[in-house]
Order: C-alpha cells, then sequence, then structure tokens
C-alpha cells in the first residue's frame, strides 16, 4: 500500500514515515505544498495523509484541487486546531477522515486501516458509473448503454486501476506493478496488449489515452 504524506513539521513528517514503513506501507514524503500538489496528482498512492496548515500550498486548497481533477483518492487530513469549523472545512473539502494533532501512532495505523478498508469495499462491491459506461468489478463486465460487456479478469483489474486513478498518469511499470505484481513474469510491454483488448472491448465509451514517453491516463469526460 502506498501512501503520500504531505506534511512540513520535519520531524514529525520524518517520524511518521518510519513509524508507517516499519508497518510495511511504502511512503512518499512532500515537506511543502506545491511538492504534496505534484506527486498526488503525477504519482500512484492509495491514501494521501494531508496537513492542513503547509507553506507554498494550503491542505484544502491542494485537496479541493485534486477532488476537481477527479481524484478521489482517500485522503486523512491532519488539523493542528480541533474546532468545528476546521472539521467541516476539510470535510467539505473532501476529506474522507481526520485526525487532531498531538496523536497516537495507534489511532493513526488504526485510522488508514480503516479508510483503506472502506475505500476497497467502494470498489469491489459497488458499481461504479462514468459517463455511459456501469463498471460491475464484481462480476467483471461492464454494461455500455444496453450492452453487456465481459472483462477478463486482468481487463478487469486494469480498469479497476484506471477508475481508481482517474486523470492520473500511469507508467507501464506502475500498471505492471499493481495489477501482476513485482513478482511477475510478464513483461512490461504485455501491458500494451492488455490495454488493446480493454480499450477494442470498451469501444469509445471510456477513453484510455496515450501520454507519449509517459503511460496511459483515463481521462474524465
Ligand atoms: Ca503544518
Amino acid at each position: 500500500m502506498n501512501i503520500l504524506l504531505i506534511e512540513d513539521e520535519k520531524s514529525l513528517a520524518d517520524a511518521l514515515a518510519h513509524i508507517l514503513r516499519k508497518n510495511n506501507y511504502s511512503v512518499d514524503v512532500a515537506y511543502d505544498g506545491m511538492d504534496g500538489q505534484y506527486q498526488a496528482e503525477t504519482m500512484v498512492h492509495d491514501i494521501i495523509i494531508l496537513d492542513r496548515m503547509l507553506p507554498g500550498r494550503d491542505g484544502i486548497d491542494i485537496l479541493k484541487n485534486l477532488r476537481e481533477e477527479g481524484i478521489f483518492i482517500p485522503v486523512l487530513m491532519l488539523t493542528a486546531k480541533d474546532s468545528i469549523q476546521n472539521r467541516v472545512e476539510g470535510l467539505d473539502a473532501g476529506a474522507d477522515d481526520y485526525l487532531v494533532k498531538p496523536f497516537s501512532k495507534d489511532e493513526l495505523l488504526a485510522r488508514l486501516r480503516a479508510l483503506a478498508r472502506r475505500h476497497k469495499e467502494v470498489v469491489f462491491n459497488d458499481e461504479i458509473t462514468i459517463g455511459e459506461v456501469t463498471f460491475s468489478p464484481y462480476k467483471s463486465e461492464v454494461r455500455i448503454g444496453d450492452q453487456v460487456v465481459h472483462l477478463t479478469v486482468r481487463e478487469s483489474q486494469l480498469l479497476e486501476l484506471f477508475i481508481k486513478n482517474r486523470g492520473l498518469v500511469l507508467s507501464k511499470e506502475q500498471i505492471l506493478e499493481k495489477v501482476w505484481g513485482f513478482e511477475s513474469e510478464v513483461d512490461v510491454n504485455s501491458v500494451e496488449v492488455y490495454l488493446s483488448y480493454l480499450r477494442k472491448k470498451l469501444g469509445n465509451s471510456l477513453k484510455l489515452q496515450t501520454v507519449r514517453g509517459v503511460g496511459y491516463c483515463l481521462k474524465e469526460e
């Protein structure tokens, strides 16, 4: 599970990153708002831990921006003050949960587990509709208008990965790692082949764009 930690208090950020890594999360750290926003938009993460008060770009701004861009990665917001106003602002901006500083390591880990669980449930059990396409990961099928298209397990996993990371550019390496896993014997070039199958099945209903020299992106209409 990849976490992006955006926190400007360096000692706190480093301590949190250490705790998270010890608990088997992989962690990218950004120490200011601009870098945080950049990493959130360009790299694949499962959860973002976002400090509210940041130099360069405020946490609330970053969050609003991500949601406007169609990036729905779960966000756990860190706030210094526990006021109702603060909580409402964070939740209104699209935060999934928040923690008031100072917090215990155990509480942080519990919140992360809960977020990951909720996110997984949403993605696995629910149908997701984008434009005229309804994707049912559970049944490995998409409905385009009245037409039902069955997907193979890999195609379904691929589509799920793109939907979870809507608006983000995914490199072939990232796709390979997420869908086939590190240990896989599948070559990075096979990703292209599987993508072409998926594109054929989706037709013009969803656009999996090629971003030359970088990767692929599911654009939101
Ligand atoms: Ca701060």
